[in-house]
């Protein structure tokens, strides 16, 4: 089955990484900005990764016949230098009408600090002004359930927000239903030691449908598995869910969240077609 992995940091990932994607069937992903394995000591290091992400990761997916997307930020983790991630907030938009780019992300908390809060708002502010959609980071484990809560309040207040253009992504059992009801999109992470198995997420598609949910891998610096989404369809067609379905999840909605970018320049597959798992 073609799918899209929809949030996946690939310049932390091989060549080879590209190559086994595509032989499972991953047509298109969309990488957003995050930490680079240090802490960036001033603006310039983050324009060149915004080259990187637009100029050269494209380029290394194409190789493959995967279409490469992005999106722009500071994370939440260095975000904690307010000067520093206002500085990259005044150069984002220099970037924005390049091919790829689909938004801003992957902002949110990591550590639920003010001033994470203070960049967020910042970002989000960018973003209204800009016309761009949203692509949000909630934090791990055991500071999850607070800092979902406080990015929907955050997001709620700004009576601005179009909640159809914002995807707020690593969702579990105890996040997602409040994601959903406020009318955001969701995204579920699945990873091998943390965050949801590919067999969770199946039962979170089970129990709220197919709506507004999509998965990813996420493929970081840490142990976690770029083949994470194909595990994932796997999973549903044990558990006997029609193709339909499980396309909707991996492929249609992607497709939909992105198309409201005016940077989803998409070029679909023959999806009458089998390819991969
Ligand atoms: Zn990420």
């Amino acid at each position: 089955m073609y799918y899209i992995d929809p949030h996946i940091h690939m310049v932390s990932r091989t060549t080879d990484d590209y190559e086994t994607l595509a032989k499972m069937g991953c047509v298109a992903l969309s990488e957003p900005a995050f930490w680079a394995g240090y802490d960036r000591g001033s603006v310039d290091g983050f324009r060149d990764y915004f080259e990187q992400l637009i100029g050269f990761e494209p380029k290394r997916a194409g190789w493959y016949g995967i279409q490469h997307f992005c999106w722009l930020c500071i994370n939440a983790k260095e975000a904690e230098n307010v000067a520093l991630a206002r500085e990259v907030i005044a150069m984002i938009p220099q970037f924005l009408d390049r091919p790829g780019v689909l938004g801003i992300g992957e902002i949110g908390l990591n550590k639920n600090t003010k001033n994470e809060a203070t960049v967020f708002l910042e970002h989000i502010d960018l973003a209204i002004r800009t016309d761009e959609q949203i692509l949000i980071h909630t934090p791990h484990l055991e500071d999850k359930y607070q800092g979902t809560r406080m990015i929907l309040d955050m997001l709620c207040d700004d009576g601005r927000v179009n909640r159809e253009r914002v995807l707020v992504d690593h969702v579990e059992e105890h996040t997602v239903r409040h994601v959903l009801d406020e009318g955001f999109w969701a995204g579920m992470t699945l990873y091998p030691v943390s965050k949801c198995t590919p067999g969770r997420a199946a039962d979170i598609v089970e129990l709220y449908g197919p709506e507004r949910l999509l998965v990813n891998s996420a493929g970081d610096w840490g142990p976690s598995k770029p083949t994470a989404v194909p595990d994932f369809i796997l999973e549903m067609r044990r558990r006997g869910h029609s193709e339909s379905l499980i396309r909707r999840v991996v492929y249609d909605n992607p497709v939909a969240f992105f198309s409201q970018s005016r940077n989803f320049v998409f070029n679909p597959p023959d999806v009458t077609e089998a390819a991969g798992v």
